[in-house]
């Protein structure tokens, strides 16, 4: 299915995933080319290790790079898009040109380095957690022989399901991070939360479609839908989310009444007292 407009590609997320798969799968060949001789603490020791070579690092440099050079054109294409509906098409053309140069272009690095510092730290957090693991096994009488060969059995999943977490999370980070920042550059701070409307949708998430928000101002949408809150948020920005911020470039395409998160609760609003409160 094509997703609308301001959806973020799937295609993005998935080439990521794949990528720090293909990274944890070679990984995994390094780390046990000889398991007849491993002790346990080998295993955390070689995975440290391998995350402080040069090659290990330079292929989450261009893992990096990669998916936020994608989403960075993705969402260049969807503001292009939005370019020719309206009558501020001119304006928004102008903010693409030369964006690398001001906070787009800030916003693209950032989110390099902090995805390149969350592939670099993978094996380290897979050490931790076998590390714990090693732990609690050996309280349970298991001989180290043993425990080593359960780690090796182990590691492909584990990795797989911190590839997916990673993909689909930083994926979506990213790709609401370049809608935010080029948005603001153009002086607009407000966005309509959409979910991805499928049924993965957690429901505080699905009380949150539809509603305006301001960038600067996320809300905490557990503790809006009676929830615990697990802290305030855009969409997209929280793990395994797929929701996104539709930009509010033009009032006149919202209908009115409109439900506005406004004061901390979410009030249904008039187009004329949202013309007051946004301006
Ligand atoms: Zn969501």
């Amino acid at each position: 299915m094509k997703p609308e407009g301001w959806q973020a590609q799937r295609r993005i997320e998935n080439e990521y995933d794949r990528a720090l798969r293909r990274l944890l799968q070679r990984s995994w060949q390094i780390i046990s080319y000889d398991p007849a001789l491993m002790n346990p603490w080998d295993f955390i020791r070689r995975l440290e290790r391998l995350a402080g070579t040069g090659s290990f690092q330079q292929f989450a440099m261009a893992a990096a790079k990669k998916m936020v050079t994608q989403t960075f054109f993705d969402t260049a294409a969807t503001w292009r898009q939005a370019a020719q509906e309206g009558a501020q098409g001119r304006l928004l053309l102008q903010a693409l040109r030369g964006e690398m140069q001001g906070p787009v272009g800030r916003s693209v690095e950032l989110l390099i380095d902090r995805n390149a510092g969350i592939i670099r730290s993978m094996p380290l957090d897979l050490a931790a957690r076998a590390t714990q693991y090693i732990h609690a096994e050996t309280l349970k009488g298991k001989r180290h022989e043993q425990i080593a060969q359960e780690l090796l059995a182990l590691f492909p999943k584990m990795s797989e399901s911190k590839a997916a977490l990673i993909a689909r999370t930083e994926a979506s980070k990213a790709h609401t991070a370049l809608i935010q920042v080029r948005a603001e550059a153009i002086g607009v701070y407000w966005y309509e939360w959409r979910t991805s409307k499928d049924s993965r949708v957690r429901s505080s998430h699905a009380h949150m479609d539809g509603v305006l928000f301001r960038f600067d101002t996320p809300p905490s949408p557990e503790l809006l839908a009676g929830e615990k809150s697990v802290g305030n948020y855009n969409a997209g920005e929280i793990y395994n989310c797929r929701c996104f911020p539709k930009p509010v470039i033009f009032i006149d395409y919202v209908t009115w009444p409109h439900k506005v998160y406004y004061g901390g609760r979410i009030v249904s609003m008039s187009k004329e007292r949202f013309r007051q409160i946004a301006a």
